[in-house]
């Protein structure tokens, strides 16, 4: 029998160490080497799920002589965490600065761990990605992963970038140029793209993904289109898509193919008449060389209907 003074430590106890918990750390995931000091860790290809806890995006990390730069330090807490870990298996440099590719929380709600581990390493990011976080968006991606992971994420909080990047700025950091791309909506309103100059090496943040789609509720097809085609002019060796594996420049020409195609073809069957719903087999068909791609049956529906819209709007 308990008594009474158990069950009221029992009562009072749980409910606060419930609220109080923070979720489980994710597990390690090997960095890929993939230039000269520079690593990508490939996260898994599906959505956020209690399972990878809400880690899937590729965070990188570029070793100068200064120190360690983090682009996108992953989803949560939990996942900065990682990528630290993972950094201080190859470097004991410090980091020195991070960048943020876009708005959505799985690629920079990590800002958390690398803030509290180098307080004075500043945090680059595009202002639209500010005002956004300022404007509640921040939150309600905290909120978002929680859900998604079943807690896994608890404790995440958001810590936004505190200093402002635009297109055309280069920061020598060490013996690294990393040169910022921005060409207007595109995936969302916020997305820079990273060039490491010496290296040939490009971060595409969410504007082109690899083995598998993204959301774009948030994005513009056009946009998306050109940004693609304007970041193949740099002409880098390597490409790093936000999702998926690392590559050469056939990387945002697949992903580019893909809005292309999509674009035209429902463009085609808007001119026919047919409602976003009517076209859906044949868009099907006509992208059937992305089938395979992750995500594909559950996100094609909505890239058709979003297209429509934007095809639509372009028409007025
Ligand atoms: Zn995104």
């Amino acid at each position: 029998m308990l008594r009474l003074k158990q069950v009221l430590t029992l009562i009072f106890w749980f409910p606060v160490s419930a609220l109080a918990a923070t979720g489980p750390e994710v597990p390690d995931y090997p960095a890929d080497l993939i230039a000269d000091n520079i690593y990508v860790i490939h996260g898994p290809l599906e959505l956020p799920n209690p399972k990878n806890q809400g880690f899937m995006n590729n965070p990188g990390f570029v070793l100068t002589s200064k120190g360690v730069v983090i682009l996108d330090p992953g989803s949560s807490v939990q996942s900065g965490e990682m990528v630290l870990r993972a950094v201080k298996k190859i470097s004991d440099r410090p980091v020195v600065a991070v960048f943020n590719s876009h708005i959505h929380g799985d690629h920079w709600l990590g800002n958390q761990a690398v803030r509290a581990a180098y307080p004075e390493a500043p945090i680059y990011g595009h202002p639209n990605m500010i005002a956004l976080i300022n404007a509640g968006e921040g939150q309600n991606w905290v909120e978002l992963m929680e859900r998604l992971t079943d807690g896994k994420t608890r404790g995440t909080e958001v810590v936004s970038p505190n200093k402002t990047v635009n297109h055309g700025d280069e920061f020598r950091i060490g013996d690294h140029t990393f040169r910022i791309h921005y060409y207007g909506k595109a995936h969302t309103t916020s997305d820079i793209m990273v060039e490491i100059v010496e290296a040939s090496v490009t971060f595409l943040g969410d504007n082109a993904l690899n083995e598998r789609l993204p959301r774009i509720d948030d994005g513009d097809i056009q946009g998306n289109i050109q940004a693609c085609t304007k970041i193949l002019e740099t002409n880098s060796s390597v490409y790093v898509p936000g999702h998926g594996p690392t590559g050469d420049k056939a990387v945002a020409e697949r992903f580019r193919s893909y809005l292309e195609i999509l674009y035209s073809s429902v463009e085609r069957y808007y001119d026919e008449g047919l409602s976003d719903f009517e076209m859906k087999p044949q868009v099907a068909e006509a992208l059937k060389d992305y089938a395979d791609w992750s995500g594909f049956n559950e996100e094609l529906g909505k890239h058709i209907s979003l297209t429509y819209l934007q095809i639509e709007e372009a028409e007025f």
